[in-house]
């Protein structure tokens, strides 16, 4: 991670976004500047998909010359005003452990954010191929299986950043209800003991304050937990694929967890 990222105070940048060069948002990266600067961000990084999975509808798509060339031409227009940084979310599947590594060094990246988006071949973050997943099973079974996944990805040690880590409630909300603190709490926190011990910093993800769950991923309780353990990598990131939703829902966080403000992150 470059060490820059670690320095802002939580809330004056936004560390997870995707633009036109990701599948799935047709968002010019000028048009997310505009809006980080109207919202008095300090910095941005800019996250776009990488998918190693042939099934996956992001598959390929990932093009470093073409982000190359419109984060330089961001940078132009942002001048000093804003700062903006190269960072990358990879679908983290430990069976392409060797091709994810070199790929990461293949590349120069400011931020490395490794999520969970695939339970074995089932894809958990797309609506119709979700319901597949959360159809056929029960609640204890499918969200144990995607903490599963997510410790294997805080254990990698590929990545600076644990994204979304509870996203399996996204789409399982819909089958199961609300997800229980209580229920999942012991699978949560060995991720987070886990990202403690291995420096690796935990997202705090606003995108699920916009969809069912109403809330981050991951909620509060764990935010709180995390704080608990002397646990300081904490970031905000929006997921916006749109530019309304840069920075969407930080003050919110902010105002329920205000000893956020005063993290010291090193
Ligand atoms: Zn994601
Ligand atoms: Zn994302």
């Amino acid at each position: 991670m470059n060490p820059e990222i670690l320095k802002y105070q939580i809330g004056d940048i936004d560390t997870h976004l995707h633009t036109k060069h990701s599948c799935d948002s047709k968002m010019e990266p000028a048009a997310a500047c505009r809006r980080a600067m109207e919202l008095g961000l300090k910095a941005l990084v800019f996250t776009e998909h990488v998918d190693f999975d042939p099934t996956d509808q992001g598959y390929g798509v990932y093009d470093d010359r073409a982000i190359e060339s419109s984060l330089a031409d961001c940078r132009v227009m942002a001048g000093r005003h804003l700062k903006i940084y190269k960072g990358v979310e990879i679908t983290y599947q430990p069976q392409y452990r060797d091709q994810i590594e070199k790929f990461i060094n293949s590349y120069k990246f400011d931020f490395v954010m490794g999520s969970v988006h695939m339970v074995g071949t089932d894809d958990v973050s797309w609506p119709e191929l979700a319901k597949k997943y959360f159809g056929r099973m029960e609640e204890e079974q499918a969200y144990g299986a995607y903490f599963q996944e997510a410790l294997k990805l805080a254990d990698s040690r590929l990545f600076d950043c644990l994204g979304h880590l509870d996203l399996c409630k996204k789409y399982g909300f819909k089958h199961y209800g609300a997800m229980s603190w209580q229920k999942y709490q012991k699978p949560i926190k060995k991720i987070l003991e886990r990202a403690v011990q291995r420096d690796l910093m935990v997202e705090i993800n606003t995108s699920g304050l916009r969809h069912d769950p109403q809330e981050s991923y991951p909620g509060l309780p764990a935010v709180m937990e995390y704080l608990k353990m002397g646990g300081a990598r904490l970031t905000l990131g929006s997921d916006a694929h749109q530019a309304e939703h840069i920075a969407h829902g930080f003050t919110d966080i902010l105002t329920k967890i205000p000893e956020l403000k005063g993290l010291n992150k090193k």
